[in-house]
């Protein structure tokens, strides 16, 4: 019998490909996992489900407390609403947490890049309230509570803590948007002061932060942010480091956990055997952490630093011209058995 049992949802466009490829490194390096497939995204209703996000998906992953997922598609502008959105708001899967650094071999304009972003994921601006107030003029609500605000903090500061990582920066427009940004503001500073002051905190205007980012992406530490920003950051970030296809994540709460890249379903790439696995194997990585298999989430680690230290097969985002299946192939030819 299997020792972990792990919800895997496939996803849209180069989801199922990843996630194949992911799921082969895992048990090819003794993750003892039975995964549970379900079914989530366009490729729900194309199988013929009532729903983009069927109950039963939900209630799996309540179950079992822990899900890798592969990207899924959201239609532009109509449709339905996010299924990203409402797994996280559902399972109140608070806080992302998407690890940003430099990769031996990957050359990136810079160096030194260590940073983790912890993005507020349940309210802001995606709590998807919106409304035509009279043709042609239409709204849309962004939410800060003061129980999430805390909560995110909180979170930030405990992560860091036991990270040991030394500082916190919190990107805001509260010169703006003083009541709603200016809440996480006042809920950051106060768990700062209050339980966690030994962490050196600071505060940044988001559109001069950006510009610091981009100049010194070495000097910063943890990101912390609401939804919105942390959105746009991410594949900020993920643009100093390599692109899209290294940077992992995870959707933390207290009942549940998802674990997905940063990415989206490429459909662009979809279907054609191509797309860098690596986020999604990271997000393995960090999925086998967090179900204490630290050995065997070490283990993939350093075999896919190792195959990117080579530089001999990456696939095409990294400038090589390995297929996702064979970057796996790749990386459990690496692993230490
Ligand atoms: P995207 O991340 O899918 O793609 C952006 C670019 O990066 C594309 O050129 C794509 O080919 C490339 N790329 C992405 N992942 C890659 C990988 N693993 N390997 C190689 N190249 C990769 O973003 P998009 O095109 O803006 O969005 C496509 C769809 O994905 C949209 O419907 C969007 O809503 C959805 N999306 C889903 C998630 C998620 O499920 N977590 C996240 C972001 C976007």
């Amino acid at each position: 019998m299997a020792k972990h049992t792990v919800v895997l949802i496939p996803g849209d466009g180069i989801g199922p490909e990843v996630t194949r490829a992911t799921t082969r490194v895992l048990a090819a390096a003794g993750a003892s996992i039975e995964w549970v497939e379900m079914l989530a995204g366009a490729s729900a209703l194309e199988q013929g489900m009532e729903n983009v996000l069927p109950q039963r998906t939900l209630a799996a992953v309540t179950a079992h407390k822990v899900a890798l997922k592969g990207p899924v598609t959201t239609p532009v502008g109509k449709g339905f609403k996010s299924v990203n959105v409402q797994l996280r708001q559902k399972l109140n899967l608070y806080a992302a947490v998407r690890p940003v650094r430099n990769l031996p071999g990957i050359k990136t304009r810079y160096e030194g890049i260590d940073l983790v972003i912890v993005r507020e994921n349940t309210e802001g601006l995606y709590s998807g309230i919106e409304n035509e107030v009279v043709p042609g003029v239409v709204t849309s609500m962004k939410v800060a509570s003061r129980p999430a605000c805390m909560r995110i903090s909180r979170y930030a500061f405990r992560y860091a803590t036991k990270r040991h990582r030394k500082q916190i920066t919190v990107f805001h427009k509260a010169n703006i948007m003083k009541m709603s940004d200016g809440l996480f503001l006042e809920c950051s500073r106060q768990i700062h002061e209050e339980e966690y002051p030994n962490i050196d905190y600071t505060e940044v205007i988001i559109d001069a932060g950006c510009m610091k980012l981009v100049q010194n992406p070495e000097k910063f530490d943890v990101l912390l942010m609401e939804n919105l920003y942390g959105d746009l950051m991410s594949d900020l970030c993920a643009g100093l480091v390599g692109g899209l296809g290294v940077v992992p994540g995870s959707n933390i709460g207290d009942e549940a956990a998802i674990f997905e890249a940063v990415h989206g379903s490429a459909p662009d790439i979809a279907g054609k055997g191509i797309a860098n696995p690596l986020a999604l194997i990271m997000s393995g990585v960090m999925m086998l952490n967090h179900i204490h298999e630290t050995q065997i989430a070490d283990n993939i680690k350093h075999a896919y630093d190792a195959v990117l230290a080579e530089g001999k097969q990456l696939t095409r985002d990294l400038g090589g011209s390995e297929t996702t299946e064979g970057f796996a192939d790749a990386v459990i030819a690496k692993l230490d058995r």
